[in-house]
C-alpha cells in the first residue's frame, strides 16, 4: 500500500487553489461552520451558498434557530433536499440551548451526540471551527483515499470503512488541521470528482495508486447491489371549486418528513382511493408528464395527476393535517423540490 503522507502536498495546493472566500469561512464561528457542514452533506457548494446566506440572515445564531417554528426552518430548506437535516438542525439547536447554555460544545462526544451529526461531521466541525485534530471521512474524502490507496474492496463494506478511517486518521496532520480538512474536501469536490478526476491537476498524482493503475474511475469499488433503484409514485393535485389545491403534511419521520405535499396514491383506482381515504369524490384529468427526482439511494419517478373535487370538500382529511392551499397566495411552509415545482406550474396555469 502507498504510505506516502498527503498533508504537505495538499496544504501547498490549498494555499494556491483552495476555496477561501466561501461565506461560512468569513468567521470561524462554530454555529456557521455547523450549519454549512449540514447543508453540504449531499449537496454541492454552489447550491448551498444562497441557502446558507438566507438561513444565516434569518437565524443568525443558535438561540434564534432554537426559538424558530419548524415550518419556518423547513421553508428556508425548501429545494435543498434531505429535509431530515433541517429537522435535526432545529432539534440540535434546542439541545445546545438547553444543555450547553447556547454555546456550541467543543468535546467530540458531545458534538457527535447531537441529532444529524455523525462521526465525520463532528470531526469536520471541530477541525474547521477550533482547529482540533479529528479525521473526517465524508463522501469526497472516501473517494480521494480509496483512489489514492487503490482500495479494492467494496466501499459499502464495514471493513473497507474501518480501513479508510485508519487512513484518514493517519493522514490528518498535527498542525493546520482546519486547512487540511478543507483541502481534502475541496480536492474531492473539485479535482478528484466522481466521474472525471482531473489527475493532471492533482497534487497527489505522483503517488496515487489508482492513477498509476490507469483507472481512477474504478474506485471506490461498488457492487451490483449498490446501483440506484427506481421507485414510482402518483401525486394527486386535487383542486376545489375555488381553485385551491389539497396539501397534506407528511409524517415527521421518513422521506420529506414534516413537509407539505400532494396526497400520494399507490392504488390504480385513484377515484376509489380518494373516496375511501380522503372522503372526497373527484374527477380525474390527464396525467402530466413524469418527473424524476433523484436521492442518493434511489430515483423517484413521479406521475402528477390533476383532479377536481365533485360535490364539496367537507369530509376531507379528518385524520391528517391538511390544508386547501391557495397557489396565488403562498405562505411560509416547507415543500420538497418536486412539489414546489408542481405548485409553481399550477400557479402559472391558473394565471393564464
Ligand atoms: S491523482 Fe487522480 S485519482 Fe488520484 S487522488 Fe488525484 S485526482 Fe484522484
Amino acid at each position: 500500500m502507498n504510505e506516502r503522507p498527503i498533508a504537505r502536498r495538499l496544504l501547498a495546493w490549498y494555499d494556491r487553489h483552495g476555496r477561501k472566500t466561501l461565506p461560512w469561512k468569513s468567521r470561524r464561528d462554530p454555529y456557521r461552520v455547523w450549519v454549512s457542514e449540514i447543508m453540504l452533506q449531499q449537496t454541492q457548494v454552489a447550491t448551498v451558498i444562497p441557502y446558507f446566506r438566507r438561513f444565516i440572515a434569518r437565524f443568525p445564531d443558535v438561540r434564534t434557530l432554537a426559538r424558530a417554528k419548524a415550518d419556518a426552518v423547513l421553508h428556508l430548506w425548501t429545494g435543498l433536499g434531505y429535509y431530515a437535516r433541517a429537522r435535526n438542525l432545529h432539534r440540535a439547536a434546542k439541545i445546545i440551548v438547553r444543555e450547553h447554555d447556547g454555546v456550541f460544545p467543543r468535546v467530540f462526544e458531545a458534538v457527535a451526540d447531537l441529532p444529524g451529526i455523525g462521526r465525520s461531521t463532528a470531526g469536520a466541525i471541530l477541525a474547521l471551527a477550533f482547529g482540533s485534530r479529528h479525521p473526517i471521512l465524508d463522501g469526497n474524502v472516501k473517494r480521494v483515499l480509496a483512489r489514492y490507496h487503490a482500495i479494492d474492496t467494496p466501499i459499502n463494506q464495514r471493513a473497507t470503512e474501518e480501513r479508510l478511517w485508519k487512513l484518514a486518521e493517519r493522514h490528518t496532520p498535527r498542525t493546520r488541521v482546519a486547512d487540511y480538512t478543507q483541502a481534502i474536501m475541496d480536492l474531492g469536490a473539485t479535482v478528484c470528482t466522481r466521474s472525471r478526476p482531473a489527475c493532471d491537476a492533482c497534487p497527489l498524482r505522483a503517488s496515487c495508486r489508482a492513477r498509476h493503475l490507469g483507472a481512477p474511475q474504478d474506485y471506490p469499488v461498488r457492487t451490483a447491489s449498490m446501483r440506484t433503484p427506481v421507485k414510482a409514485t402518483r401525486m394527486l393535485m386535487i383542486r376545489d371549486d375555488r381553485g385551491r389545491v389539497l396539501l397534506q403534511r407528511r409524517p415527521p419521520a421518513g422521506l420529506w418528513g414534516g413537509l407539505w405535499g400532494f396526497p400520494e396514491c399507490a392504488d390504480e383506482n385513484a377515484r376509489q382511493w380518494c373516496r375511501k381515504v380522503l372522503g372526497l369524490d373527484i374527477r380525474i384529468g390527464a396525467p402530466w408528464p413524469k418527473l424524476r427526482h433523484s436521492f442518493s439511494h434511489f430515483h423517484l419517478d413521479i406521475t402528477p395527476i390533476p383532479a377536481h373535487v365533485v360535490g364539496g370538500t367537507n369530509h376531507a382529511m379528518e385524520n391528517t393535517e391538511a390544508v386547501w392551499y391557495n397557489v396565488r397566495r403562498p405562505d411560509e411552509r416547507g415543500f420538497s423540490a418536486p412539489v414546489k415545482r408542481l405548485l409553481e406550474q399550477l400557479r402559472i396555469r391558473e394565471s393564464n
